[in-house]
């Protein structure tokens, strides 16, 4: 905890437990922005992530996730507005976020050649950890990642699962209040998302740490407590993934026209005869209404021979995605890509 004369700047009081019972929220952002040249990549964000909880920022290729992360583990520092790790503000007082800041990248950063174990020693060696308080810290860790068994093992002997839990354990070694990953699941097969996850879990129920994941996955996204969606620097929804998608009211309704000439015409005749507002992407139109199934026949109906096909399901978040920009996810992802 910070001492008298390293006080952070005061932001609000928080509850929570373990390494995160300090009275400052574990991530704050105050009208945050950035630009590259004339390229705005993160525009007027402003959210907190709160203790013990595991916080998505979910966005397609392009929107700024990068740049946040980059910007919250110190990389950079911002062009406008404030980001604070535990009440410190990381442009000013980069090294003291760092101390309660683990960051895990999407890269190994993790020394092949050496031993797990080695390399956990190292990483301590960089936070002033030394001794048996180290050695303590690195057997605990290893035991929680499950790789006590690996210890004395090269890291490039590893499983693809298990390099990401070296990273984890490095991330960690410092016993960090606030955990910072980037793309977590991506190239891990299924067993070790789940881990991975069920680790996570852990960390937030036991020790109360506050993770922040970056992802470009729906179904990642799905497991977070709460979400920030990002579309080009812009944060266009905020909420667990349950209040996003029960936000959206009803079912959600796609009528397939075959062409997008087709769409363009029929979705003015469809507003105006349902007093519905419907988004045309592509050959398809979207729709949101209760009751959907009973709509969808009087559509149909409606319009004999224009309709190829129909969907009605629950929303996703991808609905919220479409909801909130007026276009699909990852179209915007293959525009920047
Ligand atoms: P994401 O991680 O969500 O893909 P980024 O943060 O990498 O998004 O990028 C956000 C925006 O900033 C994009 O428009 C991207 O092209 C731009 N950008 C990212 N890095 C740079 C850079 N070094 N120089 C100029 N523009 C950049």
């Amino acid at each position: 905890m910070a001492t008298l004369s390293e006080r952070p700047v005061h932001s609000e009081t928080a509850g929570g437990s373990g390494v995160n019972s300090g009275r400052y929220l574990p991530i704050q952002l105050e009208h945050l922005a950035h630009n590259y040249g004339n390229r705005q990549a993160l525009e007027d964000l402003s959210f907190e992530v709160r203790p013990a909880e595991i916080f998505g920022l979910l966005g397609p290729n392009g929107s700024g996730k990068t740049t946040l992360f980059r910007i919250l583990s110190t990389l950079m520092v911002p062009t406008g507005g404030c980001a604070r790790i535990q009440g410190f503000d990381a442009a000013h007082d980069p090294n003291k976020v760092r101390q309660r800041t683990g960051v895990v990248f999407q890269a190994t950063s993790a020394d092949l050649k050496l031993t797990v174990e080695e390399n956990l020693k190292h990483q301590g060696h960089l936070y002033g950890l030394r001794g048996s308080r180290l050695k303590t810290s690195i057997k605990e860790l290893l035991f929680r990642v499950g790789l006590a068994d690996r210890a004395r093992d090269a890291v490039d002997t590893l499983s693809g699962g298990m390099k990401r839990r070296v990273e984890l354990a490095k991330g960690l070694i410092h016993s960090p209040a606030v955990l910072l990953l980037d793309e977590p699941s991506t190239g891990l097969d299924p067993g070790a998302r789940r881990d991975l996850w069920l680790y996570l879990r852990m960390l937030r129920d036991q020790d109360g740490v506050s993770i922040l994941v970056t992802t470009h996955m729906m179904e990642e996204a799905e497991h977070c407590d709460r979400l920030a969606i990002l579309n080009q620097g812009k944060l266009v929804a905020l909420g667990s993934p349950a209040e996003l998608k029960s936000a959206i009211g009803g079912d959600v309704i796609l009528f397939e026209t075959g062409s997008e000439e087709a769409a363009a015409l029929l979705a003015p005749r469809m507003a105006e005869r349902f007093q519905v507002e419907p988004v045309v992407l592509g050959s398809t139109i979207r729709l949101e209404r209760r009751d959907g199934h009973r709509f969808v026949t009087s559509v149909v109906e409606a319009f004999p021979g224009e309709i190829d096909g129909v969907s009605v399901s629950k929303p996703s978040l991808e609905d919220v995605f479409i909801q909130r920009t007026g276009h699909r996810f990852w179209a915007e992802a293959k525009e920047e890509e």
